[in-house]
């Protein structure tokens, strides 16, 4: 199968080329020529099959220049038992009839983000050795937290790639700071940046799309690429767990094999989402598909009105991981619902970069609410579920999971709809412990405590173990510590290579 670019129908490389470039040198994403057909069968077969072997033959549909061995090679390695608490890699959690929790977090980071990153490095290296590649391929990843982190783990050490995370300088929790700043491996490299995550992302994109400093570093011996969600090998591998976990109800006779399905994101980027859109297109019985955000509603707006806006105020929110006035993804989107009019693709993303703001045709926001149902939760709203889920089910959420929630039970009351549902849970509770901490227990006062003390206290009101992950942290020592404006990222990169 080949790839195009959303801006130029005409550009076509195979997935290994499309993983190894990260971003197509335009400016436009890569995305699949065509989307792979599930059948009703193939579900059935592959219910019964383990995560990591469903994830090798649901990639082997999309990375047809893989061969099923290597496939299966990158799967068993990323999702060993060893990095996911046992084989279950992502459990589902059944609140009540219809209610179900996807646990993405059971990975090495504690987020979601883990699903992709831990096989991502392993289709690169592949992609590295199949595409010939002799110079060394630099990952440059803006994070709103917990990509950053979860990138650095899965590429600390690999052969052939060195890693450069920015993150928001106060845009991440202290969890989230600390796992990145004490990050192990030699290859690696984490710096600050004074702005916001949209400011980290705009940068690392004027690099990446810098031609003159790219060929210089190309004769320097370096190529870059990407860890963020506008990598293929990011977005396939979260294909995944969404018909993972239909087939999961599948077993469990929870639902019968062609019975639609609800799934509900909480979304940022709009990745992850994006990864459900796929699923549904390729023929997984979905309903609707419901994207939640923060206060930040750049979506729901967009989804509800057809006008994209990101002239906004920016808000820091607990869920501080979709804190994005900029979804990079939905330029996918994008390019597959207005029928692959690459051109129409780029002028809406040049009104955005000129004006911060484009407004879609008619035909175009039909399609997307057809298939999308948008809401959004303010922090207290959110905060109000995680103590609602919390004493009704004794289920700890952690800030994104909530707004899911908080967005799902808004729809519900809405239109009554009792399709069994699938809510995305994208990060374990510990990782957002205060906010957490305050829903369950707002009289308590959390002022003087430090990360540590937060994670035994939510330990024992929430009744969970702290994951030995994090718990770990207060023993490890601090290995980067610099701060930069955010017009000199790209010194920054420079001063790491040489
Ligand atoms: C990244 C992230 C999100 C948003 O996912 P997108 O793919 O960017 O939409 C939501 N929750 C958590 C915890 C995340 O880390």
């Amino acid at each position: 199968m080949k790839y195009q670019s959303t801006r130029n129908n005409t550009i076509s490389v195979d997935a290994a080329n499309a993983i190894k470039n990260g971003i197509s040198s335009e400016g436009g994403l890569y995305v699949p020529c065509e989307i792979p057909a599930l059948s009703a069968e193939m579900i059935e077969s592959l219910s019964k099959l383990s995560y990591k072997e469903r994830a090798a033959k649901i990639l082997g549909m999309y990375l047809t220049d893989y061969s099923a061995d290597e496939l299966k090679f990158c799967a068993d390695n990323a999702y060993h038992a060893s990095k996911f608490a046992g084989e279950n890699t992502a459990p589902l959690c059944s609140l009540e009839d219809g209610l179900n929790i996807l646990e993405l977090w059971h990975g090495p980071t504690c987020a979601f983000k883990d699903m992709a990153l831990q096989i991502l490095p392993y289709l690169l290296k592949k992609a590295i050795e199949k595409t010939g590649e002799d110079n060394k391929v630099v990952i440059l990843v803006a994070t709103s937290g917990d990509t950053g982190k979860a990138a650095l783990e899965g590429f600390k050490d690999v052969d052939g790639t060195c890693i450069q995370v920015f993150y928001p300088v106060d845009g991440v929790s202290k969890i989230q700071k600390l796992q990145m700043t004490t990050q192990s491996g030699n290859n690696v490299s984490v710096c600050a940046v004074k702005g916001n995550f949209d400011d980290a992302q705009t940068g690392v994109k004027k690099i990446f799309t810098n031609n003159e400093y790219k060929a210089e570093l190309n004769s320097r011996g370096y190529t870059f690429s990407s860890a963020n969600s506008i990598n293929w090998g990011r977005l396939a591998p979260q294909i995944v767990y969404y018909i993972s976990a239909y087939c999961d109800l599948l077993c469990e006779g929870k639902i019968k094999n062609g019975e639609k399905i609800n799934i509900v994101v909480p979304t940022g980027n709009f990745g992850n989402i994006l990864a459900a859109y796929y699923a549904k297109v390729m023929g997984l019985p979905v309903n609707k598909l419901i994207c939640a955000s923060n206060q930040n509603n750049v979506l729901t707006d967009f989804i509800n009105t057809g006008v994209y806006d990101r002239n906004r105020q920016f808000f820091t929110t607990v869920s501080p991981s979709m804190d994005i006035l900029i979804s990079s993804n939905l330029e996918r989107l994008l390019h597959h619902i207005s029928g692959r009019n690459d051109a129409l693709v780029a002028s809406y993303m040049k009104e955005l970069s000129e004006n911060g703001k484009y407004t879609v045709s008619e035909e175009i926001k039909k399609a997307v609410s057809d298939i999308f149902v948008a809401g959004c939760c303010d922090d207290t709203e959110t905060a109000k579920t995680i103590a609602k889920y919390f004493n009704k089910y004794s289920y700890v959420a952690d800030t994104h999971t909530a707004v899911a929630l908080n967005v799902y039970e808004k729809y519900v009351e809405e239109t009554g709809d009792k399709t069994p549902t699938v809510i995305a849970s994208t990060a374990n509770p510990f990782k957002f412990n205060k906010a957490v901490i305050s829903a369950i227990d707002p009289e308590l006062n959390l002022d003087d405590k430090d990360e540590f003390e937060l994670l035994d206290i939510l330990a024992k009101k929430g009744n969970i173990e702290i994951p030995v992950q994090l718990s770990e942290l207060k023993s490890k020592e601090v290995r980067f510590s610099s701060v930069c404006d955010k017009e000199n990222m790209i010194k920054e990169t420079d001063k790491f290579l040489s």
